[in-house]
């Protein structure tokens, strides 16, 4: 439920609400607009018995949210979210970010050269796993901390933020420390004690699409966070499952209009992992950027045949640089930079 406040609601109006909402134990969320304060209702309103809100003073109307997800949505925030990477970076703007990187760390020398590639073509942050979530546990999983420390170091000599994948609560904490953003990876989309505990958590988040997750779903997923108090949150559309074979996943790229009319969440798409061809990442990136993505998440590596990990879908640095010139023009005509 929203509670939209009139034109010449006072302050004191205003608090008046939030104090009677507080009273009945329920959360108040504050929005206050160019034009409108809208205070969104955070629990369950039975709490609130028979009481009117309406009949408070400087109320001018009281809307049911009839999605299951009410922090994330639309109506609960009239404009679009702005989520603060570090001092000097904002994603949901007419900049359009490029997240580029390796799948995995695997050493210093591979990672460093990378950033100072794509930092070189225009990315503004620098990808890459140190915890991978891999279907064999047999396959390379991950320097661990010590890939933390080398996306640390690549930040510092290079001046780009970080975003990398956690996998679990324990490592929470010491992935917190060292990143920017928060990748939460498709496999983890619905490990709700990990959304809540991230929603504890003062960094932003970038959270993967589940592997078969409806719209309604991820955005359940987001509402977790965001309930917790969390309210940086970058949603990343990943591919979906679907009978298609030839492709790794099927990139549902209709989801980032649609998930941009049903939230003001930001959203950023991955057809690296989308697709799993390098061939089509790049027309996949451009059809993205036309779509209205707000970032872009792309597996560069330097050598991607020798890669550890989703090398047939990595692209060269070259190549990246290419698709960046390209991207250039698009954003441009869509009144959008990169
Ligand atoms: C990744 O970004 O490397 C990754 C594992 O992605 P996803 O969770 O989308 O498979
Ligand atoms: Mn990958």
């Amino acid at each position: 439920m929203i509670v939209i406040m009139a034109d010449n609601a006072t302050e004191e109006d205003i608090q008046g609400v939030v104090k009677r909402l507080e009273a009945a134990g329920l959360r108040a969320h504050l929005s206050r607009g160019v034009e409108k304060t809208i205070i969104g209702l955070i629990g369950d309103k039975v709490r609130l018995g028979g009481f009117a809100i309406e009949a408070l003073p400087g109320v001018e109307e009281v809307i049911p949210i009839l999605q299951p997800y009410k922090m994330a949505s639309r109506s609960f925030r009239a404009e679009r979210t702005v989520v603060p990477v570090g001092e000097d970076l904002v994603i949901g703007s007419e900049k359009i970010h490029v997240m580029a990187g390796p799948c995995a760390v695997e050493s210093r020398e591979q990672l460093l050269y990378t950033a100072e590639k794509v930092r070189a073509a225009g990315a503004t942050i620098l990808r890459g796993g140190a915890f991978k979530p891999r279907s064999s546990p047999y396959a390379f999983q991950g320097l661990g901390e010590q890939g933390l420390n080398i996306l640390a170091e690549a930040r510092e000599r290079f001046g780009l933020k970080i975003v990398t994948e956690v996998m679990d609560i324990r490592t929470l904490p010491i992935v917190t420390a060292y990143t920017d953003i928060i990748q939460i990876g498709t496999r983890n989309m619905q490990n709700f004690d990990l959304l809540k505990e991230i929603g504890q958590v003062n960094k932003p988040v970038l959270l993967k699409r589940g592997l078969s997750a409806t719209i309604e779903e991820w955005l359940m997923a987001a509402e977790y966070i965001l309930s917790g108090g969390n309210s940086d949150v970058i949603l990343c559309e990943r591919g979906i499952r679907s009978f298609e074979t030839y492709t790794r996943n099927t990139l549902d790229l209709s989801a980032v209009p649609i998930v941009k009319h049903l939230s003001h969440l930001p959203v950023v798409v991955d057809p690296s992992h989308g697709i799993g061809r390098w061939k089509f990442v790049a027309p996949m990136c451009r059809a993205a950027v036309a779509a209205g993505a707000d970032g872009l998440l792309v597996e560069v590596h330097p050598n991607p045949a020798e890669a550890l990990c989703d090398g047939a879908q990595s692209l060269t640095p070259e190549n990246f640089e290419i698709m960046m010139g390209d991207l250039r023009r698009i954003a441009a005509a869509l009144g959008r930079n990169i």
